[in-house]
This record gives C-alpha cells, structure tokens and sequence, in this order.
C-alpha cells in the first residue's frame, strides 16, 4: 500500500540527527595528513518537510575535478530548496588529499574511484572508500556523482550511466542533457559498487580538470535539479525551458594520434563528424610534416584532448554514434543556448534574489 505520510522522518546520519525542514554541515571525520592534523570532510544534509527519496551529491572522488564542487555550492543556496520533499546529502570533496595535492590521486597514487567499498584496515584510499561508503553512501536511496574529464581532455557535458542497474535509466534521463552515455561498470568503482547493493549512481562528467566551465556548472546545477523533479523531491517546473530530451549513444570511439608531435584541434566540442572529415592535425615541431587525424565513425565530438603534446596512439577525440545525428547535434545547440541565459550563468554578477 503506498505511505499516505505527508511528514518526513528525522534523517540520522553519521552520528547527526536531523530534523524534518532543518539543514546541517558538519566534519564527518576521516584520515589524518602526515603530520597528524585531522582531514575532515565537509558534509550537508537538507531534510526536506516532506518524505521522499535521500539523495547524495557527491564530487571530486578525483581530487582535481573541480566543476563538480562548484556545482554543489550553488546547487546548495537555491529557494527551490525550501521545497525539498525527502533529503538531499551533500559532500562536495570526497578526495580531500587530491584537492589539496590539486591531483587526481591520492597520495600513494592510488585511484580513490577504484577502491570501492573499501576495508576499515585497509590503505589510506581503502579506509577512505570505507568511511564515505558505509557512514554516507549506504543511508542514501540515489546518487548523482560529479567528474570532469581527466587532466589534459574536455569533456561535453554528458551523462555516464548502466542503464541496466535498476533505477539508473529514470536518473539519467530525469537529467535531461542531450548525451547520455550507456557505460559499462568499472569494478571498485562507487558507481558500480553502490549499484551492486541496490542503489542507483549516475556521473555527469563535464569539463576540464583543474578548470571551473560556467557551461558545464550551470548545465550540472540544472541537471541535479531535474533529476531531483524526476524523483518528485521537488516541484514540478512551470516552464520546459532547460529540458532537452535525451539521447542516448549506440556506442563511442577515442581516436587517437597517427604520429609523435603537437596536435590542434579543427572541430569543437558538440560537432558533428562525418566518416572521412579532418577533426584535427598533428604536426612534428621541426619540419613541414603534419598528418590529418580523420574521423573513421559519423558521430558527435563528446570529449577531446587539451594538451597538445603528443605521442602516437594518444587519445585525441572522442566520438559518440547516434541513432540520429541531425537531432542530437540540434538538441546539443539547443540547450547550449538555454543554458547560457539561465539567470545562474555568471552567477558572481547576479543577486541572491534574481535567481529562481
Ligand atoms: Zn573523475
């Protein structure tokens, strides 16, 4: 029978408590620098007045990946909030040594996403995974985790999904981004990992490393907030006007450098590639030489590489296929538009109370 409750619980979490309509930050304490002085990790959790789903946000598992922290820092002042109906769970640096070392690892260069669930006596990244997973992940119901691409590649916003995990296909498309990619579980990562006891993670990778993109915050901001519609943990919009319906891609290709040298880009982000079509040129420093990198796949350019320095068989440019190209790309443009005059875009000159 479904709950006819229209009151929320008490939300208890890592030792905290609380109430429905209050929101909280507190350190949830974690591993310790060498030096002995303690690493907390800033968590916030907002109790909704109403009962419903127990979201996490969660970003820089990466240490580097920054766009994912700014996202949750505006995500956490907007009015719709008010609204909440279930309980929203924010921890913007899971990887606080990568943040601090500004690196993608930890220190012993372990990958924090490839230690999932982790072991209480395990290594510095095993008890990291452990802590975050047991005391954080396993109170929430759904998980959005937020990357960028990794150091050196840009990334179109897009959506990482298995949609074969339950739950996980209504996250993704609830997002309403024009590129959903359907990818594969890595092992002892969290999205695999907490889709193994049954709750569903979607990443949205956005961006560059080290880079904060206004395009791919405010897409993020208003990404969360429609899956959050979705879900029914906030009102319905008024208006369709940031929803684009999604795509999901067939399958995707890297395409990689045919020779040593320096490459620069002919196509951006968001194009859209014919079989055969130059998507850019690697040339050797010292002589005439370049050689055309061409597109073996039609296809949407949805990741690229940044750093033109070269070597044979680098990835360069990734290509996602479509079903139909011709939408995706005019969806694509489309909602680059909405995004760019959503009242968030360039927050820093905009008044609390001008934005919706
Ligand atoms: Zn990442």
């Amino acid at each position: 029978m479904p709950s006819s409750k229209t009151t929320n619980s008490h939300f208890e979490l890592a030792g905290e408590r609380i109430a429905p309509g209050e929101r909280i930050q507190f350190d949830l304490p974690g591993a310790q620098l060498y030096t002995h002085t303690p690493l907390n990790t800033p968590v916030e959790v907002i109790n909704g007045n109403r009962p419903g789903p127990v979201l996490l946000i969660c970003s820089a598992i990466h240490g580097d990946e920054l766009n994912g922290v700014e996202i949750i820092r505006r995500l956490r002042t907007l009015p719709a909030l008010n609204r909440l109906s279930g309980t929203l769970v924010l921890v913007p640096v899971v990887n606080l040594h990568g943040f601090i070392n500004q690196s993608r690892y930890l220190p012993d260069r372990r990958d924090l996403n490839r230690c999932f669930p982790g072991f209480e006596t395990g290594s510095l990244g095993s008890r990291i995974a452990y802590g975050f997973f047991n005391q954080i992940v396993r109170k929430c119901t759904h998980v959005i985790d937020l990357h960028t691409a990794a150091v050196n590649r840009d990334n179109l916003p897009q959506m990482r999904a298995d949609l074969s995990t339950p739950g996980v296909e209504e996250m993704a498309l609830g997002f309403s981004i024009p590129v959903i990619i359907n990818s594969g579980l890595i092992d002892k990562s969290l999205r695999a990992e907490a889709g193994e006891i049954g709750i569903p993670v979607v990443t949205y990778e956005a961006g560059e490393a080290l880079r904060l993109s206004e395009k791919a915050i405010v897409t993020g901001v208003r990404g969360i907030t429609n899956t959050m519609r979705r879900l029914g943990m906030l009102p319905a919009r008024k208006t369709k006007s940031a929803v684009a319906k999604p795509e999901i891609a067939r399958s995707s290709k890297w395409l990689r450098a045919s020779t040593d040298g320096m490459f620069r880009p002919l196509v951006e982000l968001g194009a859209r590639v014919a079989e055969g079509d130059a998507l850019g040129v690697v040339s050797s420093p010292f002589t005439s030489l370049e050689e055309i990198v061409s597109s073996t796949v039609e296809g949407i350019v949805v990741g690229m590489a940044r750093q033109p320095l070269v070597n044979e068989g680098e990835a360069l440019c990734h290509i996602a296929v479509f079903h139909d190209m011709e939408s995706v790309e005019e969806k694509i443009s489309a909602h680059g538009d909405v995004i760019e005059t959503d009242p968030l875009f360039g927050i820093e000159q905009v008044k609390d109370a001008d934005i919706a």
